[in-house]
């Protein structure tokens, strides 16, 4: 679960927060499909969207959210030396869908930190559901203490990478997510558009447990100037990977690297998707390499939920759940080409084994209510 916890160094005084007239050339029709894509494969579509009773500022139509993501896709690409995201365009323009959900606001933010679970869900169901696509969701709507999420495979597989507009904070010295406006100009990415690259970075896998600074669920330790940086310190990104050990180009052949990502442009020969996703047939990549944190037991939470196995391999699987004491209990054996729906608690570890080598194939651990499906390649 990844709450960016808001931070600011800098108090933004503004007396009403408009966005002004962007750089971007902006498309001045409206989209509220996936529009054909200029490019196939994996890549990430950008939208806005709002909650069923949502105020409707137009970002996706006058620039400014074509501006925040042309921001930190030049900042990406300065520090990596060319190398940035593949973006769903249509006809050379940014393709950003509209999209308003059919729950309103207070439902949405009552979620907390499941709030990007929820609007996944939801646009997912609305058919925002391409297995190849991150989803990139600028949400004009509340959200409980956070102002941004994104999932973090494997342990957490998911499709939307989500800034929240308008999130607030219970403390109140903490200011509002919309006190932080998105970039004036595609040289000058800020707080909110750092944050989106920050939460997709980590819907990619980023940064793995392999990394040697990896800490807190998918961020990195060495300094509050790393885009990944968590902790203590007041976040102030302006560099990709500190010292290039942990998440992009370290060259590591069994740890997750952004540069061989698949959706990065342009792309390693030796790409490989987000672990935990399923494989695309059409282009048989592999999938990334898994990491595991074998020091995991089970939270006491007591709160229910579902975990759905599907095994999709050629060879029988075994389930075990992981117990308060971090041992390791029998559920079921999964036969090749069946799915098998699991309850279980949220805080609880699973694994995957092969069940003849017991090679250690899935962890994962429950961390939502909302149903989501692991699936065993
Ligand atoms: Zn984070």
């Amino acid at each position: 679960m990844q709450r960016l916890k808001l931070i600011l160094m800098v108090v933004v005084f503004c007396l009403v927060c408009v966005f002004p007239a962007q750089s971007a050339s902006p498309r001045h029709e409206r989209a509220t499909t996936d529009l054909p894509d200029d490019i196939t494969g994996y890549q990430v579509h950008v939208m806005y969207v709002l909650p069923s009773d949502g105020v409707d500022e137009e970002l996706d139509i006058n620039g400014a959210i074509a501006t925040s993501v042309g921001a930190f896709q030049n900042w990406l690409a300065n520090q990596t030396g060319g190398q940035k995201l593949r973006m769903d365009t249509f006809e050379g323009a940014l393709d950003i869908t509209f999209w308003q959900l059919s729950t309103d606001e207070a439902v949405l933010a009552s979620q907390g930190a499941f709030i990007r679970d929820a609007i996944e869900a939801e646009l997912k169901s609305s058919g925002f559901n391409n297995p190849e696509k991150l989803y990139a969701v600028y949400y004009g709507g509340n959200a409980m203490d956070t102002c941004g999420g994104g999932a973090w495979p494997p342990t957490l597989v998911g499709s939307v990478a989500a800034m929240y507009l308008k999130g607030t904070y219970t403390d109140p010295t903490v200011p509002p997510c919309a006190s932080n406006p998105l970039a004036r100009d595609e040289n000058t990415p800020g707080y909110i558009d750092f944050a989106m690259l920050h939460e997709i970075l980590h819907t990619l896998g980023i940064v793995p447990e392999c990394a040697p600074h990896q800490t807190r669920s998918g961020h990195s330790s060495d300094d509050p100037s790393d885009l990944m940086y968590a902790g203590d310190e007041p976040w102030q990104p302006s560099i990709l990977d500190i010292g290039r050990d942990d998440y992009y180009g370290h060259g590591k052949p069994d740890c997750l690297d952004l540069a061989k990502s698949v959706f990065m442009d342009p792309t390693a020969p030796d790409a490989v998707i987000p672990p935990g996703w399923l494989a695309s047939e059409e282009t048989g990549l592999p999938p990334a390499p898994m990491t595991y944190n074998t020091g995991l037991c089970s939270v006491d939470t007591r709160t229910p939920t579902t975990l759905i196995f599907s095994n999709v391999s050629t060879q029988p699987v075994d389930l075990y759940w992981v117990d308060y004491n971090c041992g390791e209990v029998y559920y079921s054996t999964l036969q090749p080409a069946t799915t098998v729906s699991q309850s279980t608690f949220v805080g609880h570890p699973w694994r995957v084994r092969d069940s003849v080598t017991a090679e250690l194939l899935v962890e994962t651990v429950a961390v939502s209510t909302h149903l989501y499906t692991i699936t065993i390649q």
